[in-house]
């Protein structure tokens, strides 16, 4: 799907030093990033800065592609909890179906309806490299699916229900990943 961003929303389409979220339609958003294999410092610096990314856009999630870097890291911070990085997800388990609206930092103010997997089991690492299982189900489950996706060049506009498409200012919604 083709997105034109209406005017009054192309200065959230900036890049700059201070929102180096990379936005649609660079090309880094398409590709497919390449596994982690070292978990040196490089690694750690890159998962901070994501983080630190995440919060200061208010999103609840957030991928490695977005910043620019082809490398399979997401974060994800959907609820009170510490943001939890997880690198090479994969989906292992995947149960039932939730529909539900996103957004997405990398579109900023465009949102609709996508239908995701209710509950799924993700392997990951963790940033230090071990490996680890977690179990999620409602909005925990569909931000890690959505950026999963990210990983693999996968928008949500992608997957989203064409008709519920709506532009909204971002500050007014509840959740942007
Ligand atoms: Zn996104």
């Amino acid at each position: 799907m083709e997105v034109v961003v209406p005017d009054e929303f192309k200065p959230l389409y900036e890049v700059s030093a201070s929102r180096p979220i990379v936005k649609i339609p660079a090309e880094v958003l398409r590709k497919v990033a390449e596994p982690v294999t070292k978990f040196d410092r490089l690694t750690e610096r890159l998962i901070d800065q994501m983080s630190k990314e995440m919060q200061r856009a208010s999103g609840i999630g957030l991928a490695a592609p977005q910043l620019g870097q082809l490398k399979r890291i997401i974060i994800i911070h959907p609820g009170e909890e510490r943001p939890l990085a997880l690198v090479n997800p994969e989906i292992i388990e995947s149960e039932g179906t939730q529909l539900g609206q996103e957004g997405c930092l990398s579109i900023p103010g465009l949102y609709g309806d996508v239908l995701r997997a209710d509950r799924v089991v993700v392997r990951a690492h963790d940033a230090r490299g071990r490996l680890m299982e977690y179990e999620m189900a409602g909005l925990p489950s569909r931000v890690v699916q959505h950026e999963i996706d990210h990983l693999d060049g996968v928008l949500f506009i992608d997957k989203v229900d064409p008709a519920t498409l709506h532009w909204m200012h971002p500050d007014e919604a509840s959740e942007t990943e």
